[in-house]
């Protein structure tokens, strides 16, 4: 692989207390074309990559005060090794010395007195492997966020295709998918759940008289009603279809269900929308049908919508704008 960078761009640290020794490297890497960088002992160094990265550290071991075991120990204290690879330098080639550099993080080892093909060789192939890592971390990162990216934008679609588009309260889907859980937990925790089918009374007639777009707004206005008069976390209302809604209360009796619906009436008679054709009352007006269960292992989940409907129908046989049963 060719490095990334060309080499007057790549900087090299030279950390080495023997002044010979630095000028000479300093020299062979300056005649290839490297940055070169000298500190003359660990606590300079330390200063230097406070300010600086540079893409590979050349240290001596033998250094008065801290070693180059020192340094390298405080550079993998901090995140600095993760990225810069460490070449030792030393005129002990014990094999225990070797093994301690590496256990502090040193990635290469050349022996003194350095061999300029040794040296470049060497330096060479560390870079090489420093960039590759650093073009992969690169691409990981790019990954990395793409893929959340991805997932903002597929949780943001899940939200639309549980929305209804007119009311902007939940969907058909959406309450199909949530009743299906609450009514299996249900039937675990053997508690009761209860169903409020909400239709709008003589919509039809309403859509005539002031048109489709009035009839739209109403449709929103009542759902935002029905909506607000929900305060249980786990209660959800949803578009059921046209211009009936749909409430699930998880862990809801009868006597509770009824409560809520008879507000929901009230709520979308307060909101005073005007109905000059429907008979009698001269507003908006709403019927619900209430159904309840406590639910064992072979009951339908349908037979608690079915139960709702009917009941439903039989509050607009009952006169409209009212609750059945009736609470
Ligand atoms: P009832 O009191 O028996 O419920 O009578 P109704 O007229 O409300 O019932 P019907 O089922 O005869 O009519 C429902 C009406 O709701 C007919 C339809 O045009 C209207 N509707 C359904 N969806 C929408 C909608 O999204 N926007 C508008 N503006 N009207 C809708
Ligand atoms: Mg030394
Ligand atoms: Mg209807
Ligand atoms: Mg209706």
């Amino acid at each position: 692989m060719k490095a990334p960078k060309p080499f007057d761009k790549t900087e090299i640290l030279v950390v080495e207390d023997s002044i010979t020794q630095a000028e000479y490297l300093k020299r062979l890497l300056e005649y290839k074309g490297y940055t070169v960088t000298v500190c003359f002992d660990a606590l300079e160094a330390i200063e230097f990559l406070d300010r600086k990265t540079p893409d590979l550290i050349i240290s001596d071991i033998m250094m008065p005060k801290i070693d180059g075991f020192g340094l390298c120990s405080y550079l993998q204290s901090t995140d600095l090794l993760d990225n810069i690879p460490v070449m030792m330098v030393t005129a002990m080639t014990e094999l225990d010395n070797l093994e301690k550099a590496f256990a502090v993080g040193a990635d290469d080892y050349i022996a003194k007195p350095v061999q300029e093909i040794e040296l470049f060789a060497r330096v060479r192939s560390l870079l090489e492997i420093k960039f590759e890592r650093d073009l992969r971390i690169e691409r990981e990162e790019k990954l990395i966020k793409l893929r959340k990216n991805l997932e903002e934008k597929n949780r943001l679609l899940e939200q639309l295709s549980y929305l209804d588009e007119l009311t902007a309260v939940a969907n058909r889907r959406c309450f199909d998918d949530i009743f299906e859980k609450e009514w299996k937990r249900t039937v675990r925790t053997k508690n009761s759940i209860s169903i409020i089918l909400i239709d709008i009374d003589q919509f039809k007639t309403f859509n005539d008289t002031y048109g489709h777009p009035a009839g739209d707004e109403c449709l929103k206005h009542v759902a935002r009603s029905v909506d607000s008069t929900l305060k249980r976390p786990a209660d959800l209302i949803a578009r059921f279809g046209g211009e009936e809604f749909i409430a699930l209360l998880p862990n809801t009796d009868l006597k509770g269900a009824l409560f809520i619906a008879e507000k929901m009436r009230e709520n979308v008679f307060k909101l005073q929308i005007e109905h000059r054709k429907s008979n009698g009352i001269k507003f908006v007006t709403v019927s619900a049908g209430v159904g309840t269960m406590q639910p064992g292992q072979h009951d339908n989940a349908k037979e608690l919508i079915r139960l709702a409907d009917n009941r439903m129908y039989e509050a607009k046989k009952a006169g409209r704008n009212c609750v059945c049963p009736n609470g």
